[in-house]
């Protein structure tokens, strides 16, 4: 073990596996560790860093930020607070009646949605459905509400209420009654391996929900900002929600999210109902603004959408045997593999100096920065080829 791989086994928690390198600087798309090795990055810090690393909008706005005002509390507003939410209300179409709440991670703007849901409930709708092998947090409401059993496990009881049942229009159809406060859904499960819901799906979550008086809750944490070719994964369904959650790629590397509502749903949160301490301050909506002005200005969505497209065919040209499929949208995909190897692909990418994501054992995730152009496509497809090839050879780390 190298020193720092020792200080951290030694002092962090062990809620993580055993880091992949130390990392210690970026530049656009590339990341560098501390013995100089140069990784193309493919998650972005999983589909965090929207505009890659160090981007002058980003770098610019946080700094500014910083020397003018950092932070106020909320009893105070802040101009970059009221111009993110306009901002937000604007992109994700929430409308006149839209309202944002800031929080400080995807986790925190799940529990902000969890409660607007049992205000919505009350007492005559207890019951809130989601989704088998969604994931919505590690928190406990937004755990509650994540469909893996094992993760919920060590931790029950739960806050209650909360079913999971199975992605099929079918099932939701059977779920449903005038007993239910909201149904949460992921547009794409990214953490269990960017899984699509089936054709169809979110118009008939938006049909079912609004016939029995629930309300459609969308986390866009993962899929939002741009990610998929739309400002937000539910657009390409041509539905309205009546809340969406985000975070990740909205601050392009600073911790912030939120709970944006739509219609009707913007009325059911009163004072005192909710509150955060550092969500929505100055630096972190300022430095969000600048990330989203600029994915505004450079036409980032649509490369999501054209880059996706050029990733998915540079992809399938390897004409690898141990690929099966491509699944997802825009610059959200998941590579299906042929054996569950993920985990041992995943470091023989690394080796060839390429950073990618085992969502699962036989998926690999990729979710590089919004900013990424065909010369990255090609280098990523030479890197991720020679990876493939490793795998021609089986060895012990593909166990993991
Ligand atoms: C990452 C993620 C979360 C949790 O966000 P944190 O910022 O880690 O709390 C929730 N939902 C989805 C879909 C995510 O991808």
């Amino acid at each position: 073990m190298t020193d720092w791989q020792q200080r951290s086994a030694n002092r962090m928690m062990r809620t993580f596996g055993a880091p992949m390198a130390m990392l210690v600087r970026g530049q656009g798309a590339r990341v560098w560790d501390d013995a100089g090795n140069e990784y193309l990055d493919f998650l972005a810090g999983i589909a965090v860093n929207a505009l890659g690393h160090a981007h002058p909008v980003f770098v610019d706005a946080l700094t500014r930020q910083a020397s003018t005002i950092a932070h106020v509390s909320n009893y105070f507003a802040s101009p970059p607070q009221l111009e993110l939410a306009e901002r937000l209300a604007r992109l994700s179409g929430a409308g006149e009646e839209g309202r944002v709440f800031f929080s400080n991670s995807g986790a925190e703007a799940n529990e902000a949605a969890f409660k607007l849901a049992r205000l919505h409930g009350g007492a005559s709708r207890p019951r809130i459905i989601a989704l088998t092998d969604a994931f919505h947090g590690r928190t406990l409401g937004s755990l509650a509400l994540t469909g893996k059993a094992a993760m919920r496990a060590p931790f029950e009881p739960m806050p209650g209420g909360v079913e999971h049942i199975d992605s099929t229009i079918e099932a939701l159809e059977a779920a449903m009654g005038d007993d239910v406060a909201a149904v949460f859904l992921e547009p794409i499960k990214g953490e269990a391996g960017v899984l699509p819901l089936p054709e169809g799906y979110l118009a008939a979550a938006r049909e079912i929900t609004s016939r029995h008086g629930a309300l459609l809750i969308i986390d866009e944490i993962q899929t939002g900002a741009g990610r998929t070719g739309e400002w937000f994964a539910f657009q390409h369904a041509g539905i309205a929600p009546d809340a969406i959650t985000v975070a990740k790629g909205i601050g392009g590397g600073v911790p912030i999210g939120a709970l944006i509502t739509f219609g009707a749903a913007s009325e059911l949160f009163g004072p005192g109902h909710h509150g955060s301490t550092f969500g929505g301050n100055p630096l972190m909506t300022a430095t969000a603004n600048a990330v989203l002005g600029e994915i505004e200005r450079a036409g980032l969505v649509r490369n999501a959408a054209e880059r996706g497209a050029e990733l998915r065919a540079a992809i399938a040209s390897i004409g690898s045997p141990h690929i099966v499929g491509i699944r997802g949208q825009g610059l959200l995909l998941g590579v299906a593999l042929s054996e569950p190897r993920a985990g041992g692909l995943t470091a023989a990418a690394m080796a060839q100096g390429l950073i990618v994501n085992a969502a699962n054992p036989s998926t690999i995730r990729l979710a590089p920065p919004l900013t990424i152009d065909s010369a990255d496509i090609t280098e990523f497809t030479a890197r991720f080829g020679r990876a493939l090839a490793t795998l021609d050879t089986p060895t012990e780390s593909d166990a993991s």
